[in-house]
């Protein structure tokens, strides 16, 4: 059964995403015949209904931290899942901050769900017939995991927001890579991934394919598919920037 990854939104941090330059959304998964949503960015519920993406198709949604650009949909997402509630259905994923003092998920809702796991750093879960690792945890000013997805036929990874930090990449791998690139530069204090910290991360872990998205203002005023295409050509690595509404079929990896 095909694997496919649909990205929602390719907008990253809070000036591109206010101002909805590029759309926020998060990346719809379709693997294996198991539908998961991760990162229910503001606009998931317009940009998953236009791409008609079945919600209520969805056996889980995976939060990997409570950012507003990670989270604001994950409610109309959780009572689209259900059925507007009248069918309890579906998993949530979410870190214990996201869940605990201010919860990203109003408590109605809980009730419509089959449950609510907490990730934690090198925990394994499951989603039907899809593992996921949570390998560590991340350098970001909430508690934010990155993901590591196993299915039938595809080992990938999800590198969500994090300061960069040695131990960062050897927690990950498989064919393909997804990376979260905020910043274009690396001379910034912030807890975010930039441009050269994802040429690293390529050249460690010599993916298949490297797909960048949740672009912030100087990666998209610098063209991220130029940056894609100079990062192919140093890393030897096929490296993609991820446009809004692309869908990614994982079967290109077989044969490259
Ligand atoms: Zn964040």
């Amino acid at each position: 059964m095909a694997d496919t990854i649909t990205f929602l939104g390719t907008a990253g941090a809070r000036f591109v995403v206010i101002s909805q330059i590029l759309a926020s959304g998060g990346l719809w998964l379709s693997l294996s015949g198991t539908e998961i949503l991760v990162d229910p960015g503001p606009g998931c519920i317009v940009q998953s209904t236009k791409r008609k993406l079945r919600a209520d198709k969805l056996s889980a949604i995976i939060v990997s931290h409570r950012h507003l650009d990670h989270s604001a949909d994950v409610n109309i997402m959780v009572e689209a899942m259900t059925k507007g509630g009248f069918k309890r259905h579906g998993w949530l994923f979410a870190p214990a901050d996201a869940l605990e003092t201010e919860p990203v998920i109003f408590s109605y809702l809980k009730e419509y769900l089959e449950g609510i796991e907490i990730l934690q750093e090198g925990k394994s879960y499951s989603i039907g017939n899809v593992s996921f690792d949570t390998p560590i945890r991340h350098i970001h000013s909430v508690d934010t995991y990155g993901m590591l997805f196993r299915t039938a036929e595809h080992t990938f990874s999800y590198i969500a927001d994090s300061r960069y930090f040695d131990g960062l990449c050897q927690n990950y791998g498989g064919e393909l890579l997804i990376i979260n690139v905020v910043r274009l530069e690396s001379n910034h204090p912030y807890d975010h991934l930039s441009m050269p910290d994802a040429e690293h991360i390529i050249m460690e872990l010599k993916p298949k394919v490297a797909i960048l998205t949740h672009f912030g203002m100087t990666v998209w005023r610098a063209k991220p598919w130029k940056i894609a295409q100079r990062l192919s050509e140093q890393t030897g690595v096929k490296v993609i920037a991820a446009r809004d509404g692309m869908k990614f079929d994982l079967s290109q990896l077989d044969n490259s």
